[in-house]
């Protein structure tokens, strides 16, 4: 287990250093803006929804780690995506890190499962899920920022 723990860091500090889909794009028609008060992380997702499909999807925002490697991941894993299929991943991930999943098989989320980690540190929760809270918002077109607390 030590070695997948060495590759899910690795996985998370790549994306932290080298966050993808790191934009403002101009066309977008869904944003949302995201805070987490307990750790200092903030995002802000956009994303342009066509015929109910994420056709582009993007974040700003500055945070730790976790915070912008889950942002950076979530883009990269819901572009061309449908709505549905979003709510799922959304759903699937957030039992995968607060460790309500741990039966079903973690290959289904694909790179995602690096947080599975998460779990033991429920503070880290709310860094990880923070992006995907903000992206429910836009696209159910909240205009409230996103609150963890
Ligand atoms: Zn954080």
């Amino acid at each position: 287990m030590a070695d997948l723990r060495e590759l899910y860091q690795e996985v998370i500090l790549d994306h932290h250093r080298r966050p993808r889909n790191c934009r403002r794009p101009d066309d977008a028609n869904r944003h949302a803006d995201g805070f987490n008060p307990l750790c200092g992380d903030k995002v802000s997702v956009f994303v342009r929804l066509e015929d109910g499909v994420v056709r582009d999807i993007a974040f700003q925002g500055s945070g730790c780690a976790i915070s912008t490697a889950s942002a950076s991941m979530m883009t990269e894993t819901l572009k061309g995506k449908s709505e549905a299929e979003a709510a799922r991943i959304f759903e699937r991930f957030q039992d995968l890190v607060t460790g309500k999943a741990a039966d079903s098989d973690p290959s289904e989320l694909g790179k995602l499962a690096v947080f599975a980690g998460v779990r033991d540190y429920p503070m880290r929760v709310k860094c990880a899920t923070l992006a995907w809270h903000t992206l429910r918002a836009a696209l159910s077109g909240s205009r409230e920022t996103v609150a963890t607390e």
